[in-house]
């Protein structure tokens, strides 16, 4: 077998500059084939978890969706806790936490999002598989029936795939809009023809978009479309395990024949890796930006080597370092970067863990009349106007009392009656605080405390620290 040191790897294997082999379309789609194994199984796997974004908008909550991004009201329900602008802070923690975690498994094991979860991936994956089981699952078979003479076989065959792909774009644009308002009441006016018009626009966006992309762009977006293919580079290092072919082993490829094995590789040049590349691109040329790291060549190549009977593994995940360096792989959690991933990522849980458990039932703003500051009424005392706003965060009607404290001889007038707020409601109270300065001869600016109390649930108690201007 051909040694290591034999093989040209900077000309031939890693410069993929020098040999561009990613298919570029070139006015057709790559049909892959479909091969059972182990790597399509974690494919099937990683693509159903997309279930949760066609179903769970049809979960219920005490009565109401356990999942609703409201935007029109500025409320993001979450079960039993609901999330307000002020409250942002959780979702962009939650938000870091999965850009890390993508830097991170990315870093270890590369395109795992791209070739198990990326919804252009995973919905190409069921346009092709329609396609497969009307129009034939292999490029010879499909150009046979697309060559084919029309026959009402044939028009049925088309017919029936994009009505099925049509659905699918329909549906992926509904259950979009379903996770911004509920989800029976968007059915019920999609129906009757009276859902709103941001909801009209965004499931004619998406239907556009899934039926154009997973149904014609396909594999072309992820090469000339997706800005998130051209930054995996940045992520990878020589520990990053990937699909890669060992060429030490593999070359050079000969056809099955009665050679001795001494004398050829072990790669008997079927082409069957390419055949089930969804991507097209041949992995034998080495890492290559089109390679979302789907494993489906592994599967291909194994099920060869167990055909000539040959040990598993000619195409396998392996560090650049494992194959072209003879180095045993780090161990991923001894890696820096996962280190530092890791610590961020656990940061980020902890925040969210300390951000939804510490949510503060109202949030209680006081806003000082600037112009004037202050008023100098008539019998010397001083008034100056604020503004409260409280809003109520909580999934209960509130009875709010306001009070001041901290202020010597003071009155204050628009805070006598108790105040109602429903639930995701401000209700703003135009307050005056009149000071008889005469009587104490206060400083020019004072800190005083607004005070704001649910008189139903003492617990609910909240304060504002204000100031008084008086000259
Ligand atoms: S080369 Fe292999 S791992 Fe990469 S996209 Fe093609 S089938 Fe998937
Ligand atoms: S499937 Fe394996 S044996 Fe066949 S061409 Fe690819 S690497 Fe060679």
């Amino acid at each position: 077998m051909t040694k290591l040191a034999d093989i040209p790897v900077k000309e031939e294997l890693y410069d993929s500059l020098s040999e561009w082999s990613v298919h570029t379309g070139e006015g057709e789609n790559v049909t892959a084939r479909r091969m059972k194994g182990k790597f399509r199984t974690l494919k099937n796997g990683g693509m159903s978890v997309w279930l949760i974004y066609f179903i769970f908008p049809y979960f219920r909550w005490d009565n109401h969706q356990a999942v609703l991004l409201d935007l029109p009201n500025q409320q993001f329900h979450f079960f039993s806790t609901t999330l307000f602008p002020q409250d942002i802070w959780v979702l962009s923690l939650t938000l870091l936490f999965f850009a890390i975690l993508l830097a991170a498994v990315t870093g270890v094991a590369g395109r795992v999002f791209c070739g198990y979860f990326c919804f252009q991936t995973v919905w190409t994956d069921a346009f092709t598989f329609i396609e497969g089981k009307l129009e034939g699952n292999s490029p010879s078979r499909k150009h046979k029936f697309n060559t084919a003479p029309w026959s009402s076989n044939k028009v049925i065959r088309k017919l029936i795939k994009h009505v099925l792909w049509l659905s699918i774009a329909v549906l992926t644009g509904i259950s979009f809009s379903a996770w911004f308002m509920d989800a029976f009441e968007l059915w019920d006016r999609i129906v009757s023809f009276t859902a709103p018009k941001p909801a009209w626009i965004a499931i004619a966006t998406f239907t556009f978009f899934t039926y154009w992309f997973a149904g014609f762009m396909r594999e072309q977006v992820c090469f000339w479309l997706c800005p998130y293919a051209r930054l995996q580079g940045v992520m990878y290092d020589q520990d990053t395990m990937l699909p890669a072919y060992d060429a030490s082993r593999g070359e050079p490829r000969t056809k099955l024949s009665n050679q001795p094995i001494e004398e050829k590789g072990a790669c008997i040049d079927c082409n069957v890796c390419v055949a089930v590349c969804p991507t097209g691109i041949d992995i034998r040329k080495g890492q290559q930006e089109g390679c979302i790291t789907c494993g489906l060549c592994i599967d291909a190549c194994d099920s060869i080597m167990d055909k000539v009977d040959q040990p598993r593994g000619l195409i396998r995940y392996a560090s650049y370092k494992e194959l072209y360096k003879n180095v045993e792989p780090v161990q991923f959690l001894k890696r820096p970067r996962v280190i530092v991933y890791s610590l961020i990522m656990l940061l980020s849980v902890a925040g969210i863990a300390y951000g939804f458990g510490n949510l503060p039932p109202t949030e209680f703003k006081v806003i000082h009349e600037r112009q004037p500051l202050f008023v100098k009424m008539s019998n010397g005392e001083i008034q100056n106007k604020y503004i409260l706003k409280l809003l109520n965060k909580t999934k209960n009607t509130l009875e709010i009392q306001y009070s001041i404290l901290g202020l010597e001889h003071a009155t204050v007038s628009g805070i006598e009656k108790m105040i109602t707020v429903e639930p995701g409601k401000i209700i703003p109270i135009n307050v005056l605080v009149r000071v008889d300065v005469s009587a104490s001869n206060p400083p020019a600016i004072q800190e005083f405390i607004f005070i704001a109390t649910d008189i139903n649930h003492s617990s609910i108690r909240t304060e504002y620290t204000a100031i008084f201007i008086s000259k």
